[in-house]
């Protein structure tokens, strides 16, 4: 199967790359920066020409345009639209909104951009999966602490956008979920996180592998089970 990771230089996106090239998947990872493609170097050589290193900053209209031309010339099985910033973590009185714009720019839009983008590749595709690593912070009933602004903001317009999804590509067979990934230890969630990132990776993958239309919609964690909205 052919799988599309975006933010793969590091953190969870690289674990990705790094457990679907050890079970024999052929790999289009996006990585912002083609200078934080370096720990994605070693790779290339083991896999056996089974992974491809395409810039992409989820961001740009052109980046991804371009990336999207050289992803869909195969089918694509499964996009997993992993890219994310945290925003900064301010108070009421603080907000940047800069950074609140720049944050929903990633998390909110990239998604769309990118499933947008690459539509005729997942078509013509047999895995017919889109999965989008959200967080439990977009979930409205879940928010019991406040703040987070750009971060819970823009994940919750993410979680919107993807039950949308869900229904308008219903039609063409394409299930679409939301990944709540648990607290993970990477640059963002930091050194404090419980959960190793191949640990998480591990039930991500687990989930995506069980989805189906069925499950178009819905929002899981990285044990499968279901989160509020
Ligand atoms: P990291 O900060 O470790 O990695 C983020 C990745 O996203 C990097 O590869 C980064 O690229 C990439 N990225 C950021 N901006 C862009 C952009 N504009 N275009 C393309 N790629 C971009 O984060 P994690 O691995 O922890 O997070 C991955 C996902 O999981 C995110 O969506 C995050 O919100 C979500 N998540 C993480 C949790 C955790 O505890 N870690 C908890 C809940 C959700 P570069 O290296 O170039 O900066």
């Amino acid at each position: 199967m052919r799988y599309v990771i975006t933010g793969a230089s590091r953190g969870i996106g690289f674990e990705f790359v790094q457990q679907l090239l050890r079970r024999g998947e052929t790999v289009d990872a996006g990585v912002r920066a083609p200078e934080m493609a370096r720990r994605l170097e070693p790779l290339l050589h083991e896999s056996g020409n089974r992974l491809r290193i395409h810039a992409l900053d989820v961001t740009q209209g052109d980046s991804v345009r371009a990336f999207a031309a050289n992803v869909c010339r195969e089918p694509v099985d499964v996009l997993i639209n992993n890219a994310g910033v945290s925003g900064q973590w301010v108070g009421l009185h603080e907000l940047d909104f800069e950074d609140l714009e720049r944050t929903f720019a990633v998390n909110a839009l990239g998604p769309l951009r990118i499933t947008s983008a690459l539509l005729p590749a997942l078509r013509h595709g047999v895995g017919r999966k889109v999965a989008h690593v959200t967080s439990r912070m977009g979930s409205l009933s879940s928010n019991t602490e406040g703040g987070a602004y750009a971060y819970r903001m823009s994940k919750a317009a993410l979680n919107m956008g993807v039950r949308s999804m869900a229904n308008d590509l219903r039609r063409d067979g394409l299930a679409c979920v939301l990944l709540h990934p648990g607290w993970v230890q990477t640059d963002m969630g930091g050194q404090d996180a419980p959960l190793p990132a191949d640990d998480s990776v591990r039930g991500m993958l687990r989930v995506i592998d069980g989805v189906s239309l069925e499950h178009s919609g819905r929002f899981f964690d990285y044990e499968g089970a279901e989160v509020p909205w």
